[in-house]
């Protein structure tokens, strides 16, 4: 991580307007999703700690806890639903809601206790303790939703004027602002910590799941797919290719391992140039590809597998003259044996000749273009 200055701060924000609207929300909620069991301990505890401002209405109100019972304990039916409804909560927005629906209770139940005060003026005091809740509520939130807490925050200020006239409401104000423009600050800051956080946490995924020599995915990436179902072939027809490249040793022994290594480079930048929007190509390993295309039936995948084979034979861009053999099959819901049978599909390529394309149903060679070796 970098020190923050101008420049980095600039740099991180002009990032995160690049980021569309499902990035910025995977961002909010994994930053709820960490903070938000002490956002909501703390909650909670307040809402159980403002009960205990009996005491100092006792010491008001001259020795009798009866004017304000009823608004104090009033905390604890909001109390109840907060923690009732907080756990059925998933997304950010709705916990972030509840969170600062029960702080603003809380100063509702406040309001309303200063309404049976004799002495109204130390409203200031209990106004400027609610800021230690927005503070922990930043944590997280998303500052906007942090902004609207406090318009609330101030409206429920403004409106109860009408009915408890505070004499020294010039002073509330006063003391409030500063606080709000001090924890909107701290509540950037949070975010822009969190948010580098969070760039780190997706590069070290990405990497994790990349193979560096080629840029496309590795077996983790081809694992992860596999142990979390998620090449389901309900609906669309999915295609899987297994494709090698033709005499790789020879590459590596006639012109040397790092030629070689520019060749799977070249490989790869080409695969994931030409792989259709929602298609995946993987290192299966040496210079063995994997690629899953959805929405190709094995017809048109042949065909796509064709055309890339072609370019890649005749491509001018690449280090040295090479080709591939590769073997395409439907998916059958069964990933091990989808990948026998491209397997078997590819042996046939090899077989025949290599520089061709098998697709398993009928094992019809395509013409060759040449061979190395
Ligand atoms: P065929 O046409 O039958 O596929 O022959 P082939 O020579 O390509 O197949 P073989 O499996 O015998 O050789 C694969 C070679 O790939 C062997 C290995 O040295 C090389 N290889 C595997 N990984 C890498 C790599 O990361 N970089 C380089 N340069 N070579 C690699
Ligand atoms: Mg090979
Ligand atoms: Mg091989």
């Amino acid at each position: 991580m970098k020190n923050y200055n101008v420049l980095h701060i600039l740099e991180l924000f002009h990032i995160y307007k690049g980021m569309g609207y499902q990035e910025k929300h995977d961002f909010y909620q994994k930053k709820c999703d960490y903070y938000q069991f002490f956002v909501k301990l703390i909650l909670i505890l307040s809402g159980f700690a403002s009960l205990s401002y009996l005491v100092s209405d006792y010491q008001l109100n001259g020795n009798t806890i009866m004017p304000t019972l009823l608004p104090r304990t009033f905390i604890l039916i909001p109390l109840a639903f907060y923690i009732l409804l907080e756990p059925r909560a998933k997304s950010y927005k709705t916990k972030t809601f509840l969170n600062y629906l029960f702080l603003n209770l809380i100063v509702f139940a406040t309001i309303w206790s200063v309404y049976h005060l004799e002495i109204k003026t130390h409203f200031s005091e209990g106004a400027t303790i609610m800021n230690f809740i927005f503070l922990i509520c930043c944590l997280s939130a998303r500052p906007c939703f942090g902004l609207m807490g406090y318009g609330v925050f101030f409206a429920e200020i403004l409106i109860s004027h009408q009915v408890n006239h505070y004499e020294n409401l010039d002073v509330i104000i006063s003391l409030n602002v500063p606080c709000f423009v001090g924890i909107m600050f701290v509540h950037c800051i949070l975010n822009l910590g969190e948010f580098e956080r969070y760039l780190t946490a997706r590069q070290l995924q990405l990497a994790l799941i990349t193979d560096p020599l080629t840029t496309v995915y590795n077996r983790h990436r081809m694992n992860q797919l596999i142990e979390d179902n998620r090449i389901i072939s309900d609906e669309e027809q999915i295609s899987l290719l297994l494709l090698d490249i033709d005499f790789f040793k020879t590459v590596n022994d006639t012109y040397g391992h790092y030629a070689g290594d520019q060749v799977l480079h070249f490989l790869g930048i080409t695969l994931m140039q030409e792989i259709p929007e929602h298609g995946t190509a993987i290192r299966f390993g040496g210079e063995e590809f994997v690629i899953i295309l959805p929405g190709y039936p094995a017809k048109e995948a042949y065909l796509w597998a064709e055309e890339l084979r072609k370019k890649i034979a005749s491509s001018k861009e690449s280090p040295l003259e090479f080709h591939i053999s590769a073997g395409v099959v439907q998916y059958n819901g069964d990933f091990e044996k989808s990948l026998q049978a491209a397997d078997h599909a590819l042996y046939h390529a090899k077989e025949s000749g290599r520089n061709c394309v098998f697709w398993d149903s009928d094992f019809q060679a395509q013409p060759r273009d040449g061979q190395i070796g």
